[in-house]
């Protein structure tokens, strides 16, 4: 990894910052703020409630900001500056996505990780730069969120959201700072909209195989659990999955002395090849939605199916240990223990351990999470209208929400709950609706303004009377009615109020 030395005499990223607000000047940026105030119970209700400060809801609110919609707030569990994966759970060194991605920039060059990185450490360093160090990217994202002023609240974990009969939505807030001494403060927030911006996992949770399921917490984890690698010293440590994050915590598990790594693949041979990116382009990001359902679905099973490889690094970060093993065509067909040593049947042998870590990725079944229970049972799902053909059958696709064009979740029983229509799911939920717009580096610009927009349009929508009103209202002059000699002879009054 490239040293870095920080630019000297000026502050580089202070100059940035001036370029910024300069940019955001010519383009008139933010627009001035048009959402009449509504309140409530003598509240003011907000416009926009954003659960999740991660990179999604970061995006969403700097752009709904950029369109004038500023009565928003931003809710996160996490503490302020340890939001996402990035320094939690995330064991990469460095970020799999490209460099040059711009990312949640929002096609403002002086919002790109690039300016932001060249301020700090020059042009000839970012040339030098091989790949964005994963803690980095998190440094990055802080910057982003104090440069623009966004609204978040840390340390605020949604509890659960409440459809109101007078059409608005109630979010009940537990505000719980990491050195609260044990005190708990309960409060809510009252939304026309709510943008579940909740990330990979945040329509549903960790997957672990149901084989696995009854082996005792203290010999599991999954891989985004918080785990004490330190821990795991001089022990015998299995990991399941073949995806980045399996290589990645197999080889923290190796450098913090492990006594050897198994790694159970289901497959016969690691991916190889990321399907997705060979045909990445405004085309895919801007064409999926529009493309008819059979198409969505074939396009995402294909790339489920034959899945994105871990990237090159983490698998010679693993490749280095002798005393790390791959299992291939190794699926876990039992998982059993005695006292505390774990058994591991696969077709190709048993296996004693220490410790299992699941790598299996997330699932995205709504009616998990605490925090939907209230609308879950109301949500259309895929699998609710859609039959794929046999050979394409998908429980992860079949759970995916079926989305609306503005990210809107949809009824199952139409009249049931019409409060989903301004609940929009801005994460990994989205990608079979919307393509993958709402979570990844790549295209997370383009979704945050797909969603912004959309949002920003129903909300002109719904307070449409009072727009008509201020049309009416409006009595500015452009002209002064001097301008023709004989104006007040030959020009006829237009009565405007009619
Ligand atoms: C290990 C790992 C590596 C990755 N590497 C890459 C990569 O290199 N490139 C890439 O493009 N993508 C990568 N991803 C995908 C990555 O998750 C996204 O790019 C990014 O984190 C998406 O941002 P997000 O805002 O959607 O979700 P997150 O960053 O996960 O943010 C979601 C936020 O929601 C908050 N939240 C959830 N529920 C509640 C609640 N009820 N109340 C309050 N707050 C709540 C969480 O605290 C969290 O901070 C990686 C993912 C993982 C897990």
């Amino acid at each position: 990894m490239t040293a870095l030395n920080p630019l000297p005499a000026v502050d580089g990223l202070a100059v940035l910052e001036a370029r910024l607000r300069e940019d955001l000047d010519w383009l008139e940026l933010p627009a001035p703020s048009w959402v009449p105030a509504h309140n409530v119970d003598g509240q003011r209700v907000l416009d926009v409630a954003i659960i999740g400060a991660g990179m999604a809801g970061l995006a969403a609110s700097a752009e709904l900001r950029l369109l004038g919609i500023d009565n928003q707030r931003l809710f996160d569990q996490a503490p302020e500056g340890q939001e996402g994966p990035w320094v939690t759970y995330a064991r990469m060194q460095t970020l799999r996505s490209p460099k040059q991605l711009t990312g949640p920039a929002l096609r403002l060059p002086a919002l790109t990780f690039r300016a932001w990185y060249e301020a700090q450490f020059s042009r000839k360093q970012w040339d030098a730069l091989y790949k964005i160090p994963r803690t980095q990217w998190m440094e990055y994202l802080r910057w982003y969120r104090r440069v623009l002023d966004l609204p978040v609240r840390n340390d605020t974990r949604v509890d659960i959201l409440r459809p109101r009969r007078d059409g608005v939505i109630e979010l009940d807030l537990v505000h719980e700072p990491a050195n609260h001494g044990g005190r708990a403060r309960r409060e809510t927030a009252l939304a026309r909209h709510v943008v579940l911006a909740t990330g990979r996992e945040g329509l549903g949770g960790p997957f672990i195989p149901a084989v696995a399921r009854d082996l005792p917490l203290h010999l599991r984890a999954h891989s985004s659990d918080t785990i004490d690698f330190d821990a795991l010293r001089g022990k015998r440590v299995g990991v399941v999955g073949a995806s980045a994050s399996a290589f990645d915590n197999a080889a923290t598990a190796l450098e913090a002395g492990a006594a050897g790594v198994n790694l159970f693949v289901r497959r016969d041979a690691l991916p190889r090849i990321n399907k997705l990116t060979g045909i990445g382009s405004p085309g895919l990001v801007h064409g999926f939605a529009n493309l008819p359902d059979e198409w969505k679905w074939r396009l995402l099973h294909y790339s489920a199916l034959t899945q994105a490889p871990p990237p090159r690094d983490s698998v010679l970060r693993v490749a280095r240990f002798p005393y790390a093993k791959l299992h291939l065509s190794s699926p876990l067909t039992r998982v059993g223990h005695e006292g505390d040593t774990v058994f591991v049947d696969t077709p190709r042998g048993r296996y004693a351990l220490d410790y299992l870590i699941f790598a299996t990725g997330f699932h995205s079944e709504i009616d998990t999470r605490d925090e939907f229970a209230l609308i879950a049972p109301h949500v259309r799902r895929w699998r609710d209208r859609f039959e794929p053909a046999p050979e394409l059958s998908s429980d992860d696709l079949g759970s995916s929400p079926d989305l609306d064009r503005n990210f809107a979740l949809q009824e199952r029983i139409v009249g049931t709950c019409p409060a989903l229509s301004r609940i929009h799911s801005f994460n990994h939920g989205a990608s079979l609706t919307h393509g993958k717009v709402a979570g990844d580096i790549p295209a997370i610009s383009d979704g945050a303004q797909r969603l912004a927009r959309a949002i920003a349009a129903m909300l002109f929508d719904a307070d449409r009377e009072a727009h008509y009103a201020a049309l009416q209202a409006f009595d500015t002059a452009e002209l002064a009615g001097d301008e023709w000699a004989d104006a007040a002879a030959d020009v006829r009054t237009i009565d405007t109020t009619a």
